[in-house]
């Protein structure tokens, strides 16, 4: 979950000195998900592409280990965290088992988000690599597919070692990112991050 603490005290960089952000490269375009395409269009995230004092360093965990394209996969018996702690598994739709592989492109995540020194990363949501707030439970193929509240392999390593992950669908977030970064910026009183939304309150009954 967001800490907007964190956010509101982001240092306001500079375009000789720009904000570093670790990216999930399907947000910005990449076309290295599953089917081998982007997953469409995320404008909270694309307009970070206009600003000169951001540099953004896209990745896909699932690409590195998998390649393009690929299965689609799922956390079974647990979140990220379990699965970094040998207590969950990841499988594809198919049921091969891909958790070493995984594990493998969440450790290659951490090198990369400690060698660019990044101040914060943003993810793609529901991933079973890069999801950071909602993930499935299990198989989303399921006729009674399920969701839980938890990360997936790559945020949660990135998690347990401090980094900041907000995800692209945290709106009041992404606000106050955008007012640290463009002093013209005003906020959106209105945005509004996941966990206030009332598909999620209704269905994890907060
Ligand atoms: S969500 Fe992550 S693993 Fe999946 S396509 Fe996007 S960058 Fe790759």
């Amino acid at each position: 979950m967001p800490d907007k603490g964190y956010l509101k005290k982001l240092r306001i960089p500079t375009n000789e000195n720009p904000l570093r952000v670790l990216v999930s490269a399907c947000l910005v375009g990449v076309k290295c998900g599953v089917d081998g395409d982007d997953y469409g269009d995320y404008p909270s995230v694309l307009k970070l592409l206009n600003y000169d004092n951001v540099k953004l360093i896209p990745f896909c965990p699932e690409d590195l280990s998998f390649g393009t394209p690929r299965e689609t996969c799922d956390i079974y018996e647990g979140d990220g965290f379990d699965v970094l702690e040998g207590k969950a598994k990841v499988l594809t739709s198919s049921g091969i088992d891909w958790t070493t592989g995984m594990i493998k492109a969440s450790e290659k995540m951490l090198k990369i988000a400690r060698d660019n020194k990044i101040e914060l990363a943003i993810m793609m949501d529901v991933s079973a690599a890069c999801g950071n707030h909602v993930i499935y439970d299990g198989n989303r193929f399921a006729e009674n597919k399920k969701y839980q509240i938890g990360m997936g392999v790559c945020g949660a390593q990135l998690s347990r070692s401090g980094y900041q992950i907000i995800s692209w669908r945290e709106y009041e977030s992404l606000e106050i990112l955008y007012s640290r970064i463009d002093p013209t910026h005003t906020i959106n009183k209105n945005a509004k991050d996941f966990d206030q939304h009332e598909w999620y309150k209704t269905y994890f009954k907060k």
